[in-house]
């Protein structure tokens, strides 16, 4: 078992045999995975919360492993995490989503492409430049990149977050909050940091109509945004009564399973297509 860190003795100590070995499998398959075009990225509609327009699209990674099947992201991140391998899988994403977003801008769609990143990666110094070279090479504006970071992320190690965040955006990426609600960032906190947009996290959205303590907190984070100036989405839009009231409360953009799933790209282009206007 020689290459196994920390994290993964840690759960095994936890876990059952199984589960700690297809965590070893999971993480011995990755590095390849990602040389094997194994990996792929499905792209879920960000719409405008008024005129239902669609703005852009979150792109959201897939892996089809031979023997394992689908491993979700929910399982293997936090395993690259551990590992270190996300640092290639978010330089594979990037080139990926972007790559994507140069041909949609061809056919005529123009797009805002949003990228997840990890705490890792905002410790990693070559992001910026890497980025910047990226978006250069394909004549994209770094205004049309959103990076999603989640409050949890951000909360991990504050300081660097600070640091990175404040580079991107001076570089003209925009960076969004993600899971805003679930990671204890303070409103003093949130007044210093470096972020365009905020993410309510989907927990408050899934059960708007329902329930009133979520309106409560949805209602007073969508002020509180638009009095730092932040953009607001709001994820896991789930049915049409919860869009309603999003509206009435002054959400900007919205994005979840009632105005569409995250697509492979092809059936995305189809999607679009049936809802041009
Ligand atoms: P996330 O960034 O919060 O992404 C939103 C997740 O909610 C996605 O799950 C999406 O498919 C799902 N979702 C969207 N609308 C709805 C809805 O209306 N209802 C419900 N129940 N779910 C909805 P997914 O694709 O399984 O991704 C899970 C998480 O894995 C992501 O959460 C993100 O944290 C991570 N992830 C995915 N792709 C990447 C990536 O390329 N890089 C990194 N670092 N993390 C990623
Ligand atoms: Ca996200
Ligand atoms: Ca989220
Ligand atoms: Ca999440």
């Amino acid at each position: 078992l020689a290459g196994t860190n920390k994290g993964l003795v840690e759960d095994y100590q936890q876990g059952s045999d199984e589960e700690y070995l297809r965590r070893l499998q999971i993480l011995q398959a990755l590095p390849e995975a990602i040389s094997a075009r194994h990996l792929q990225l499905h792209y879920q509609p960000k719409l405008d919360c008024r005129s239902g327009t669609v703005v852009g699209v979150e792109a959201l990674i897939r892996w089809h492993h031979p023997q394992l099947g689908i491993i979700r992201p929910d399982e293997f991140i936090p395993l690259a995490e551990q590992s270190g391998d996300i640092l290639r899988v978010t330089e594979w994403v990037c080139e990926a989503a972007l790559d994507q977003q140069q041909y949609w801008l061809e056919q005529g769609h123009a797009l805002q492409m949003a990228i997840n990143l990890s705490a890792l990666d905002l410790q990693n110094e070559a992001l910026v430049s890497h980025l910047t070279q990226q978006l250069h090479q394909r004549r994209l504006s770094p205004q049309r990149l959103t990076l999603e970071v989640t409050e949890s992320a951000v909360m991990a190690d504050l300081e660097q977050a600070q640091l990175r965040l404040a580079q991107l955006r001076e570089s003209g990426i925009q960076i969004a909050l993600d899971d805003y609600g679930t990671g204890y960032a303070s409103l003093a906190q949130l007044k210093y940091l470096p972020v365009d947009e905020l993410k309510l996290d989907q927990s408050f959205i899934r059960r708007l109509q329902h329930e009133e303590s979520d309106r409560v907190i949805v209602q007073s984070t969508l002020s509180l945004a638009r009095q730092l100036n932040l953009k607001t989405v709001a994820e896991g839009v789930e049915e049409e009564p919860a869009w309603q009231l999003l509206q009435q409360m002054g959400c900007d953009t919205l994005q979840g399973y009632y105005f569409c799933r995250p697509l492979a790209p092809a059936k995305l282009e189809q999607w679009l297509q049936q809802t041009a206007p």
